[in-house]
Parts: C-alpha cells; sequence; structure tokens
C-alpha cells in the first residue's frame, strides 16, 4: 500500500502536478505576460476551421494588426490553403499538438510525435520550422520543459470563455476590454469543434473582436505576433535593469526585490505547494529533528537496495533500518529567494545542515527506539560535498525511479536556484542522484556536540567551488 502511494506520489508531482504549478508560479521558461506600452497579443486556439478562420482573417486585415495562430495539426492538414493564408498575410503560426488531447495523458514520446507532426504541416506550407508551442488546456508536463531549447511555450494572461456559445459577445467583449492594455497575451478560439467547446461559439468571438479592436484603435493599442511581444519586453526589461545600476535606490538586493514582488496568486500557490509538502508528510510519518528551524525531516524505514559498504566498512543490507532525510522543501525556496547568487545559496544550505547535523544526532541518542538504525540515507546530486560531512556516496539503483528523481532534482534547483537555471544548464551531465549513506554511528560520534569538527573543513572546501556546492546540497529524495 505505502508503496503504491510513494508511486502515485512521484508520478503525480513530477509529471504533472509541480511543473504545472511552477509554470503559473515563476512564469518559468513559459512566456504569459509581455511589457509594453502600445502592444499586445493576440492569440487563436484550436482552428483552422474553414468557416471562422477566413472571417477572422477578413477582420485582421480590415484593422491591420497581427496575431499567432496556435493550430491542431489535423485541422491544418485539411486546410493547408487557410495556413497559407495566416503566412502570407504577416500573421504567426505556432503548434497545439495533432489533435486536441492534454499532454497529462500522454507519455513523453507521445507528445513529442504531436508536436513534430503538426510542426511537419505547417512547415510544408510555411517552408519554415514552429518555435512557438501552446499545450492544450495550457497543461505542460515536465516533458514539455525537456524540448524547451527549440520551443518556446506560451500561455496567456487574459482568458474569457469565448468557447461557449452562451458567453455571447456582449460579455466577451466586456470582458476582453477589462482586459485591454499593453503586454496582455489573449487567448481566443476560431474553431469550436474541440471536446468542450460549442462549434458556434467563434461568430459571438468575432462580434466581441471587432469592438474590442476599434476600442484598441481608438487607444493606440495594436496587436502584435507573439515573437514581437517577447522581442518588445526583452528590450523592456534590459533597459529596467540597466536603470536599476544606475539609479542606486534601485539597486537594493535582487533577491529580497524578488521575495517582495511575489503577487498574491503566487503566494497563494506557494501555499498550495507547501500544503502539498505538508500532506506528503502526513502520508508518510515524516519527523523533524529542529522543530524550531527545520531543514530536514526524516523517517524511518527498512533499506531495500543492494548491500553496499560504508565509511569504516560497515555494510548497509535489504532489511536494514534506515534513516531517510528530506530538505525542507519551504526552508529551500526561503534560502533560494533570499540569496542573491549561487555561492550564497550554497553556503546557506552548507550551514544548515551543519547546523542540523548535530540535532539529528542528538535526536538518535535520545531516542532508545532509534538505537537500531544502521545508517542516514538520502538522495543528493553528485559531487564532492556530502562525502565532506563523512557520508559515502553510491549509485542509485537503474530504473524509473533514478529518471524521475534526477528530473525532479533538477526541476527543484532550477526552482531553488536564483539563476533560474541558466548555469545549471551547463553543468546538467553532473547532476546525476546519488545515494549519500552514513552509519549512524558516525553522525552519533562525529556530529553530537561535544563529538570532533570534521564538518569544519567540510565548509571551508565546499565554499572553494560555487557550482559543485549547490549541487553539493542534499535535496529532498522526494
Ligand atoms: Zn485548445
Amino acid at each position: 500500500m505505502e508503496t503504491l502511494l510513494l508511486w502515485l506520489f512521484y508520478i503525480y508531482s513530477l509529471y504533472a502536478f509541480l511543473p504545472g504549478l511552477v509554470t503559473r508560479l515563476f512564469g518559468f521558461r513559459v512566456f504569459r505576460r509581455g511589457i509594453s506600452d502600445h502592444t499586445f497579443a493576440l492569440t487563436f486556439d484550436d482552428g483552422p476551421d474553414p468557416e471562422y478562420t477566413p472571417q477572422l482573417l477578413d477582420l485582421l486585415k480590415r484593422y491591420r494588426v497581427k496575431a499567432t495562430f496556435f493550430v491542431v495539426g489535423s485541422h491544418a492538414e485539411k486546410h493547408p490553403e487557410l495556413i497559407k493564408r495566416m503566412h502570407d498575410e504577416g500573421h504567426l503560426i505556432g503548434s497545439h499538438n495533432y489533435v486536441h488531447k492534454t499532454n497529462w495523458l500522454m507519455g513523453p514520446g507521445a507528445v513529442k510525435k504531436q508536436i513534430q507532426k503538426t510542426s511537419a504541416i505547417i512547415q510544408e506550407v510555411t517552408g519554415a520550422k514552429p518555435h512557438f508551442y501552446r499545450p492544450p488546456w495550457g497543461i505542460v508536463n515536465l516533458f514539455d520543459f525537456a524540448k524547451r531549447d527549440d520551443t518556446q511555450i506560451v500561455l496567456w494572461s487574459g482568458i474569457f470563455n469565448d468557447w461557449r456559445e452562451r458567453t455571447g459577445a456582449e460579455r466577451l467583449t466586456e470582458r476582453m476590454l477589462k482586459k485591454l492594455r499593453g503586454g496582455e497575451v489573449f487567448l481566443l478560439h476560431d474553431c469550436g469543434t474541440t471536446a468542450g467547446a460549442n462549434s458556434e461559439a467563434p461568430r459571438e468571438m468575432l462580434i466581441a473582436l471587432e469592438r474590442v479592436l476599434d476600442v484598441a484603435k481608438r487607444k493606440g493599442l495594436t496587436s502584435v505576433r507573439i515573437d514581437e511581444l517577447i522581442d518588445t519586453t526583452e528590450t523592456a526589461k534590459a533597459a529596467k535593469e540597466a536603470n536599476a545600476h544606475i539609479d542606486p535606490k534601485a539597486s537594493s538586493p535582487r533577491a529580497a526585490a524578488g521575495a517582495k514582488s511575489l503577487s498574491w496568486s503566487k503566494r497563494v500557490l506557494v501555499s498550495l505547494w507547501l500544503l502539498w509538502e505538508k500532506v506528503f508528510h502526513w502520508m508518510f510519518r515524516l519527523e523533524t529533528a529542529n522543530k524550531e528551524d527545520p531543514m530536514m525531516h526524516f523517517r524511518i524505514r527498512p533499506y531495500h537496495g543492494e548491500t553496499v559498504e560504508m565509511s569504516g566498512g560497515v555494510k548497509l543490507s535489504g532489511g536494514d533500518k534506515i534513516m531517510e532525510l528530506h530538505f525542507d522543501n519551504k526552508k529551500l525556496f526561503e534560502l533560494g529567494m533570499r540569496s542573491k547568487s549561487p555561492v550564497q545559496l550554497a553556503i546557506k544550505m552548507v550551514r544548515g545542515t551543519e547546523k542540523e547535523m548535530p540535532k539529528l544526532a542528538q535526536y538518535v541518542m535520545d531516542h532508545p527506539d532509534l538505537h537500531d538504525v544502521k545508517a542516514l540515507y538520502g538522495v543528493s546530486m553528485i559531487n564532492r560535498g556530502p562525502e565532506q560531512f563523512g557520508f559515502t556516496v553510491a549509485d542509485l539503483p537503474k530504473g524509473w525511479f533514478a529518471t524521475s528523481t534526477q528530473m525532479y532534482l533538477k526541476f527543484l534547483l532550477r526552482v531553488i536556484h536564483p539563476d533560474g537555471g541558466s548555469r545549471l544548464k551547463q553543468s546538467a551531465e553532473q547532476l546525476v542522484p546519488k545515494l549519500i549513506l552514513m552509519p549512524i554511528e558516525d553522525l552519533v560520534a562525529n556530529f553530537l556536540q561535544d563529538g570532533s569538527h570534521r564538518r569544519i573543513s567540510a565548509k571551508q572546501e565546499v565554499a572553494d567551488s560555487e557550482e559543485e556546492a549547490v549541487l553539493s546540497a542534499t535535496i529532498p529524495s522526494h
């Protein structure tokens, strides 16, 4: 039963839940809204449709605005003439899968095929491989992130329920006008044949859109393609950053500003994420040695792997009790938000671990029922870090678990890393999760308050190499 729950936890959090959450939380590698004074972006999903798409193209032409079409491959295949017209009239074409299915229900291979097939259909007409992708219903999974190199995921900032006919042109106009300002990305639908939509709904959308375009024109706002809005946004961001360096008042620590700039909705999502963590703690009865300032949690369970030799020749075999360590995600999140650089984050994590080890040692001493626990056990990225603390580093048994753990750890590092993962990308091949093991007797001997001070040398060495130090910190194994 427990194993089944664990698997469900992994599948759910790895494949779907957390990436979706983080997408919304951090706008991470996903474009949702831009910065622009005079331009916004109209985007149309699910088409092309032989009835409504030509009407829409006429309307866009009349107002001399550009848009982005996220087309469904199977629809594009039936109407290449509409794809050609979009392209000839200067609109941008992106992919919205070959059939309109959510990526949650497809394996990574299937998602890839969906995009490739659609890309090929578009490329045949336009001569260019589409770069922009919008997953159906905006549902992103980890494998969508894996494709990030040649594909930019585009979500939206305004959604109006235009796929329902009963929303009606009136209400639709009202909703769109409320959102009408520079930088917004509007999601609309020029085809109503997908599941959950009404086939006549685009008619209402077209009526509303004409009114909105009228107002936009009067306000000096123009719809542009998503690639143009992204360019404008990047320029605006660069200018803002340059200003921040000139103005000393604005150059407050970047991380502190980041912490403050978390919006209300993001804070709600962070709470949800942490709530999920709580559920996990409750399900697996995680305990905490240092309750005032938790850095790590643990649970006691039997070891299932092959026999491993730890330091001092102590052997860990199947059935032995282990103390499995989990980093506190809230703590990691806070440290990440407050760190100005990877070095700082690494040092904070190492110091936190240092503070935690004596607490763990004391906890073991105080609980006679833990005296037969054989080893401390955790999952960490490969590096020299854990060895400095007296851990033995061993390979994870190969298989789906190791692969998924690796992906999850990479993902977590990106979330907590101040550089948003750009530097981690260079060292991606180093991000191999390993088992870290330490005999409980070593923990007690070396870290009980009056024990030796091996940990001091650990700090100095780790601080030497910033990147490795970041990778060296133990990351939760869930
Ligand atoms: Zn769609």
